[in-house]
């Protein structure tokens, strides 16, 4: 294995991965410069008037991985940092999520440069029909379906879907996923994330001899993820020790009280302001507990903490939290680490449920919703453990196996190696 800096970017990163994991099931370079880059990626450039009157141009992008396996699949993000490179990153982490979880999808993803926060609805609904015209083309329910990412929700997924069955002239609710329940959304997509990390997180509980119940939690994020999360534990009998938000976080080695917190957070998800005990986010990461969970951004842990962390497990809710190098160190000090593309799988998998029921046209109850998202995640945890102590390598690296083979495989049988 080559060596990794730690300042190089996500995409090179998980270029890295995707190379070393080849290496390991002894596929040919011809299988790698395949794989390291979507096959497509289309930029648009979108006009939009805004309240004030005046046109604005914003940004996007569309980027498919590979469809040998089936149609490409993945979130739409509206940030003002969404560049072309973390795009094309992003649609091969969707790439290794499907793998994993043996759906039968390559990896999509998209972006528009805008920040959300500063735009009014109409102006928001313009410019989510406006991308939806400006990538019709190549997008579709039997070709690449899109679904709700940061700062994107089932609101905007309306108004796509709408603008896609306008162009297309016929109603298609499998255009995208994410949608509201009475547009053929499906049951439990919203708290579909913060359910599978609880499904991995028992399984990598019961692997190191743990349970759930009365395992000391550190969540480092109170947002979606991290707030459906917390409440999970806390009602499944987990003593969540620790949480954080943007300002601070906070820490009781007795446990804190979940449901008092998400009483008292602003519309943001901040709560630790009104706290003066609080500590700094940084300070929470190598506080004393059984299983820690980063939930908020990139970069969290890298090999300036990774020999200070107290958990025996590390569950990756947030994309990309842990460096190369800590990903290394930790391994070697036999913290299991739950890497982000199975941890943050089960959005995806509910979405691919949504995305059956709408061409079937028949709706599931919840119960069948959770029972199948918990077969698969399940599964695919044990298939990424059982590879990693196989072939004796880190469990990220596990994960990229499993995540590659059967698109490596897909690709060479439709003659394109
Ligand atoms: N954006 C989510 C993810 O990154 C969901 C994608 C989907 O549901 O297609 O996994």
């Amino acid at each position: 294995m080559v060596p990794v800096a730690e300042n190089i970017s996500v995409f090179e990163r998980t270029q890295e991965v995707i190379r070393t994991a080849l290496e390991v099931m002894n596929y040919n370079d011809s299988y790698y410069e395949l794989l390291k880059e979507p096959l497509r990626l289309l930029t648009v450039r979108i006009p939009i008037r805004m309240d004030d009157g005046k046109v604005k141009v914003f940004v996007g992008y569309r980027a498919q991985h590979n469809d040998a396996v089936g149609p490409t699949k993945g979130g739409i993000r509206f940030h003002p940092d969404v560049t072309e490179e973390e795009v094309k990153a992003l649609s091969m982490w969707m790439s290794i999520k499907c793998g994993i979880t043996n759906l039968p999808y390559g990896g999509g993803k998209g972006g528009i440069q805008c920040d959300p926060r500063t735009m009014s609805m109409g102006e928001l609904e313009r410019l989510s029909r406006g991308y939806v015209r400006a990538v019709s083309q190549i997008v579709g329910p039997t070709k690449d379906i899109p679904a709700p990412d940061v700062f994107t929700n089932a609101q905007i997924m309306a108004w796509m879907m709408d603008e896609y069955s306008r162009i297309r002239e016929f109603d298609a609710p499998g255009f995208i996923t994410g949608k509201p329940l009475v547009l053929g959304g499906s049951i439990g997509r919203e708290s579909s994330t913060a359910k599978g990390v609880t499904i991995v997180m028992r399984e990598a509980a019961a692997a190191m001899g743990m349970s759930i119940p009365g395992s000391r939690v550190i969540i480092q994020g109170f947002g979606n993820a991290g707030s459906f999360l917390a409440k999970f534990l806390y009602d499944a009998g987990a003593k969540v020790v620790g949480i954080s938000d943007a300002v601070g976080a906070l820490y009781n080695p007795d446990g804190l009280n979940i449901d008092e917190l998400m009483d008292k957070r602003d519309s943001f998800g901040t709560v630790t302001n009104l706290f003066p005990s609080r500590i700094t986010n940084q300070e929470l990461l190598v506080k004393d507990c059984d299983i820690l969970v980063p939930a908020a951004i990139e970069n969290q842990i890298t090999e300036k903490n990774a020999h200070d962390i107290k958990a025996r497990i590390l569950v990756e809710a947030a994309n990309g939290p842990t460096t190369t190098k800590a990903t290394e160190i930790l391994s070697e000090r036999g913290v299991l680490i739950v890497p982000d593309v199975l941890a943050s799988a089960g959005g995806v998998v509910v979405s691919y449920f949504e995305w059956v029921q709408n061409n079937q046209g028949y709706y599931w109850t919840e119960d069948e919703v959770n029972e199948r998202l918990d077969r698969i995640l399940t599964d695919a945890f044990h298939n990424v453990y059982d590879t990693s102590r196989t072939k004796r390598v880190h469990m990220r690296l596990a994960a990229y196996i499993v995540g590659l083979r059967k698109m490596a495989e897909a690709s060479r049988l439709r003659g394109w190696l």
